[in-house]
């Protein structure tokens, strides 16, 4: 079959309007672009550079073609957004979803700008994903999709450029095909390009546990605050992948009840607290926790019922929303997801006094160990789990510590505290460069 005749898509993926030229009201750009308005009175002097925070620095739409296995060929859409580069290289990571648009990846880098400078990584923030459910991809195509859309991203990643990570979706094989397929076509093994790698391949221990590791440690910081007991309190959990399974197992061993958890396929309950390592088992096994024989299953909508001290979201963005918001019953939301909160809910969880620490401090624990790997990869000196352990809850005690003065002495929220942190910190960098030419 020579080219010409190929179809432009096939198997699973029929042809499907850019997202880009898809009508997108709000959209989670539109979502960040109200948290910088509401940041921008306690900037100062910053607040004239605050434009630099609207426009992403540079968005990349890539076509990324493959040859499936039933021998027809298949386009998906590609994205890599570099939000702010002023206080470093770009990161972030990738995903792979079906309802990836621009919209939301350039929303994902710039909260990634705004993590790394909270957590005060040399990082700017950038992000990046393809339009894609990959769970329709036999291994195979799942590599040649990955290598090619690095590949065409080629252009603008590198060690001291942008470097991807993990993210929904992707995982560990997914940064080695393209930690592999940028160093091939440069030339030379380039370990930093990525991280979130296997350990054999320049990763870093504790990075796979690093996110809900950081959950788990601000959460404990939080509770402090509102005087609740980790020991006894009960947790629910939205998700129970990397992050949220992470999460729920050290809320465990802390002897917190995870009373229960919603994934992609439903929702389980158990008030006397789910048997958390016997789960992880069940998803490893089933790719769900439906099905879990210790605890009765529950609607999808009634996940947002259940009585619990700490809610945390930990799938996908736009989850606690206007219409669920006045529904839940906790004393503290921690954003594992990105962006799960909309600006409508965040005022209900205001009003309700429901404390909401956000995704830009809450899951800045996989950054912080990404850096660590980063580091260790340019010095090729490799650091004991302890040695990132500790550093890494020191980084997040530390930071969580700073946005909380700084919500008191404003009387702001949490997440506009970050904002105001890491803002100003992204500001300074961008006034001390000044602008070229
Ligand atoms: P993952 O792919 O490991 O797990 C995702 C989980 O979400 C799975 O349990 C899946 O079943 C569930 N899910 C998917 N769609 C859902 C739906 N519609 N309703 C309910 N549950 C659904 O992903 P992850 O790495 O754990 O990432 C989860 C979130 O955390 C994302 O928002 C991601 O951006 C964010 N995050 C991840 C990292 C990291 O290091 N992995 C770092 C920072 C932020």
């Amino acid at each position: 079959m020579n080219s010409a005749s190929h179809p432009t898509s096939g198997g699973n993926f029929p042809a499907r309007i850019p997202s880009y030229l898809q009508s997108d009201n709000l959209g989670p750009w539109g979502i960040y672009l109200q948290q910088v308005d509401r940041v921008a009175p306690y900037l100062g002097h910053l607040a004239s550079w605050i434009e630099t925070l609207k426009h992403p620095k540079r968005a990349l739409i890539v076509d990324v073609p493959i040859h499936l296995d039933n021998g027809t060929i298949a386009h998906f859409e590609g994205y890599r957004v570099q939000h702010n580069t002023s206080r470093g290289p770009g990161k972030g990571g990738v995903r792979f979803h079906q309802d990836v648009t621009l919209s939301e990846v350039m929303a994902l880098a710039a909260w990634m700008s705004i993590k790394n400078a909270a957590v005060n990584v040399p990082y700017g923030g950038a992000k990046g994903g393809i339009r894609v459910d990959p769970k329709l991809l036999s291994k195979g195509e799942l590599e040649r999709m990955t290598r090619r859309y690095t590949s065409e991203i080629g252009i603008i990643i590198g060690p001291t450029k942008d470097i991807p990570a993990p993210d929904v979706n992707t995982n560990e094989q997914i940064m080695a095909w393209m930690m592999d397929t940028y160093s091939m076509n440069e030339g030379s093994t380039a370990t930093g390009v990525v991280t979130g790698k296997p350990i054999d391949l320049g990763g870093s221990l504790g990075r796979r546990e690093a996110t809900g590791r950081g959950v788990f440690t601000v959460g404990v910081e939080a509770a402090k605050h509102i005087g609740l007991d980790i020991d006894t309190c009960r947790v629910a959990i939205q998700g129970f992948g990397n992050v949220g399974g992470i999460a729920a197992k050290l809320f465990a061993q802390a002897g917190s009840r995870v009373v229960a958890v919603q994934d992609h396929a439903g929702a389980i309950y158990n008030g006397g607290g789910l048997d958390v390592p016997s789960l992880l088992n069940h998803v490893m096994v089933h790719g769900t926790v439906v099905g879990f024989p210790k605890a009765e299953p529950i609607e999808r909508e009634a996940f947002w019922d259940v009585e619990c001290d700490i809610l945390i979201p930990a799938a996908l963005d736009q989850q606690l929303t206007q219409a669920n918001a006045n529904r839940i019953r906790a004393r503290m939301v921690i954003e594992g997801a990105n962006g799960p909160t909309t600006p409508e809910a965040d005022d209900i969880f205001q009003e309700r006094n429901i404390l909401v620490v956000p995704d830009v401090i809450a899951n800045a624990g996989g950054v912080t160990v990404s850096y660590f790997e980063w580091v260790q990869d340019f010095s090729s000196f490799f650091w004991s789990e302890d040695e990132i352990n500790s550093r890494l809850v020191r980084i997040m005690q530390d930071a969580f510590s700073a946005i909380w003065q700084v919500a008191k002495e404003h009387q702001v929220t949490l997440r506009t505290a970050t904002f105001i942190v890491a803002c100003k910190r992204i500001l300074h960098a961008r006034e001390l460069r000044g602008l070229y030419p």
